[in-house]
Formats: C-alpha cells, structure tokens, sequence
C-alpha cells in the first residue's frame, strides 16, 4: 500500500490532469438457482469437494446438458432490470480452451448471439446521476475451481474441486462508459444492489459469487480516440478494483510520459504487493475457436416468457426510492439508506405497515436501529426488535404513555432483551407520569423546600423557573409529562 502511494507521488497531478480514464467492467454473477446450469447436482456453496457431481458437469461422455429453466429466469429478470433488450433466439456456443478446471475442454457460454443487449444502469455520485451503458448480459456455466493450497500436499499437487463446475453464471458487459475508479466502485455498487434485490444472486464477493473484470486505458483528456486498452483480472472486492484502477491507471499515464507504448495485454492484480502484474501471455494467449454447441437447442424467450418475469419482478431500488420519497414523505436521503438493502426497505414498510408515520419511523430505523444493529454485529433480518414492536414504542411516544427520552430507554432494553415496549415500560416503571395529582405533590414539595429560589421568581427572574422544572423531572426520573409540570409548577408559584 506504500509503495502504490509512492508510486502515485512520482506523477505530478498537473500531468495527471491531462489524462482520462476509460474503464468498462465485466461482472460475473452467479445465479442463485438450486442446481447448476445443465445438470440437476446442487450449486451450494462450501459442500464437501467433489461431492455436486455428475456425468454432465463432469464432461463424461455421451451426458447431454438440459438447460435450467430457473437459471434461463433469473438471467432475463437481470436482464430487464438493467433495461436491456431480451433476445427471442439467443444460443449457446462452446468457448474451447484446455485447462484442468474444464472437464469438457471447453464452456458452455454464449458468444455471437447473446441473451441480452443494449442496456443501462445509472450510478450517482457527488450528487449528480450518470446512465452507463451495458453491452450485453450472457449466461454461461462456471469453471470448477483449481485449489493450489491449503491441502496435505499442496506443494506437490493442486487439488481441483467440481462443485463448481457448471454453476450457472451470468456475465454483464458494461460500455467503456467509466471515466475514474469512483465511478467503477458506485458502477458495481449499484450492480451489485440491482442484483441482490431482484435475487438474481446472493452476489458474496468472498465465496466468489461476484467477481469483476476491468479494461482500462487513458488517453489525453478531451481526445475521441481510445487509448490501448488493457484487461486487469481479480478484482474480487470493492476495495481492490478501487486499488487496482488507480495503480493501473498510473501505470499507463507513467509509461505514456516516459514515452513508450501501451502492450495490449492481461493483468492480474497483486493484492499483496497493491499492483498490476502482467499474466503470462500463455495464460491469455487463447483462440477460443467458438462454436455453436450442438448438445442445446437455441434459447428462445417469447413475448409470454418475458412477460411472465416482467410480471414476477419485484420493486427495484430506484423506484423505491423515488416512492419513500414520495408517498411517506422522508427525504432522498433518509430513502437512500433505507432502501441500500431489501431487508431493510421492507422493515421500514413494515413499521410505517404497523401505523408509525413514515418520518417518525425513518428517523428511529436510521439512527438507533441501524447502530444498534452495527454495534452487535447484527443483520436487520436478526434484529431482536420487530417492525410492529417498534411502531409500537413510537406509538406509545405520539399518545404521550412516554416521552422521546424515555423511549430511547425502553428501545434500548428492547434490543437487548426482545421484550415488547409495554413489557419494558412495565418492568422499568418508564410510565410517563401523567397524573397530575402525583406532579403536583412533588411540585410542592420542591417549592416548599426551595424558598430562596422562590423569592427570586417572585422578585421577577423568570430564570430561576428552569431550576423548578429541573427538579420535579428529577425527581420523577424524567418521566413526567412535561407540559403538565410547566402549568402546575407556575401555579403554584403564582399563588398567595
Ligand atoms: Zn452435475
């Protein structure tokens, strides 16, 4: 991480700002079905090795692979949500290279005809919006993965586990539409929310659910012409694309300034030493000799099919968005981090559902539930308080049972034994005190033991009034109401 600052510090920012970054990103997902792609063996993740297989996934001879009609819905549902055209006839091609992930010698994806086309997806960042083109989304299986280590004798063998051979993947090709690393992070933030929301994927960076592929080139800013652009591999979390981008963009800028030229070429990041490394050129050197598989009848989606998971689409982000603003009367804000997950969004529908006021209910969730939630460690689907329970507590604060300092109280003891607002309220004696019988005799007798201060409301300094009102809340552990002590307590002084 020193060395990609030093690095950077070597590149005068004046010579920086002559540049521009053009990044497009290549995300594959994989899809949350039950069974893989072809075959009926379970794409679970973290199962024994080797323990999801069969004759299809394994490549043995004379199998014949049978598309998974769920796997086919999810890709078309991805693929609405990013507003790309579906399709009628798409085919799958076999893309053929040899490498021991690969029992067939080739994968199953789609080349010349795919699902998809002609999408986009808008990020926002700084406050302004910008629609990034996608190029296309295609369904492929995954490759079974090589295991170089971590085994009795991996410094001998490398082991390979097929369970994930034939997982079913979609890839989403954006348009080299990116001009900085930023705007790739909120690119695949945004991806990533689309894709979690309509549960086209769990998209879990560290099982390899998500994983993401960038090309980079720079050229001087304001030219039209494309610099050479560069592929960089293995950018696996958020903070390494956001890493490898800024080192790779560097890299370039560096090698143009020194004046030599950009090799086309791949690039793996090095998590550890924080830069690109080209891969070598036998790794990436592949003819692919695609060709139309013959085993899979092309894909077609009808009007019908469309229509269908048109149909099952759920809410997106962005309309939910626009509709918390809208209709429950929160700021974009407040709407933005209530709707960042689905969870999330619906425990707020749920409460404003269970009769809190939208605001009301916003400004709880977004505070104390979701630090609470942090400080435990907790998801919001774990969280010991309800929706109901909640709109409960707020409730009992609008029909004034308790006040709003009172109520933070009980909402902490709620999170932290799951026991209903009235439970808590009756347990910890937290009861707004409203009867003003009970205010008045402590009233009194405050007043009564506090005749110099007395003396001075008396004499005119109204000042001293906040002392009075101090003491019955005091007293009363905060609880009484408080408009009831104001009028009782300036009663009582305004007598004889
Ligand atoms: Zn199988």
């Amino acid at each position: 991480m020193a060395k990609t600052t030093e690095e950077m510090s070597r590149i005068a920012p004046e010579v920086m700002a002559r540049y521009e970054a053009v990044i497009g990103l290549e995300v594959h997902a994989q899809l949350l079905t039950q069974t893989k792609a072809f075959c009926a063996c379970s794409r679970r993740f973290g199962d024994a090795p080797n323990s999801n297989t069969c004759p299809v996934c394994l490549g043995l001879p004379g199998a014949l692979p049978v598309l998974n009609r769920k796997a086919l819905e999810l890709a078309i549902r991805a693929s609405l949500a990013l507003h790309c055209s579906v399709q009628e006839r798409s085919r799958f091609a076999r893309k053929n290279y040899f490498y021991p992930d690969l029992p067939k010698g080739y994968q199953i994806s789609q080349y010349e005809l795919p699902l998809a086309t002609e999408g986009w997806l808008e990020i926002e960042l700084a406050g302004a919006t910008k629609r990034v083109g996608i190029t296309r989304v295609h369904m492929e299986e995954d490759a079974a993965k090589n295991i170089h280590e971590g085994l009795p004798e991996s410094d001998r063998y490398s082991y390979i586990d097929f369970n994930r051979g034939g997982v079913p993947l979609i890839e989403i090709v954006s348009e080299p539409d990116l001009r900085a690393p930023p705007e790739a992070h909120a690119y695949l933030t945004a991806l990533k929310q689309i894709l979690l929301y309509t549960e086209v994927s769990d998209c879990n960076m560290e099982e390899g659910s998500l994983r993401c592929d960038a090309n980079v080139s720079v050229r001087s800013r304001g030219a039209e012409k494309f610099g050479t652009k560069v592929e960089v591999k293995n950018l696996n979390s958020f903070r390494f694309l956001q890493r490898a981008l800024e080192h790779e963009i560097e890299r370039q800028i560096a090698e143009i300034e020194a004046g030599r030229t950009i090799a086309q070429e791949t690039r793996l990041y090095n998590v550890a030493a924080g830069r690109t490394e080209p891969m070598r050129s036998k790794e990436f050197a592949h003819d692919y000799r695609y060709f139309p598989d013959p085993d899979l009848l092309p894909v077609v989606v009808d009007a019908t099919l469309q229509k269908q998971v048109q149909d099952s689409m759920p809410e997106l982000p962005e309309a939910k968005r626009a509709r918390f603003v809208r209709d429950l009367g929160i700021t974009p804000y407040d709407a933005d981090v209530l709707a960042a997950t689905r969870a999330l969004a619906d425990y707020f529908e749920a409460v404003v559902q269970a009769g809190a006021p939208g605001k009301i209910a916003a400004n709880w969730i977004s505070t104390e539930l979701l630090a609470r939630l942090n400080d435990s460690g907790k998801e919001v689907s774990e969280s010991p308080i309800t929706p109901e329970e909640l709109a409960s507590l707020i409730g009992k604060i609008e029909s004034g049972e308790i006040t709003g300092a009172t109520a933070k109280k009980v909402f902490a003891r709620m999170f932290e034994t799951g026991k209903t607002p009235a439970e808590v309220i009756a347990a910890e004696g937290y009861a707004q005190i409203t009867d003003t019988g009970e205010i008045e005799r402590i009233a009194r007798a405050i007043v009564a033991n506090n005749s110099n201060n007395v003396a001075k409301y008396r004499s005119g300094n109204e000042g001293v009034f906040k002392f009075f009102v101090g003491q019955v809340m005091r007293e009363t552990r905060g609880q009484a109401n408080p408009q009831a002590v104001n009028d009782i307590l300036k009663r009582i002084l305004s007598e004889n």
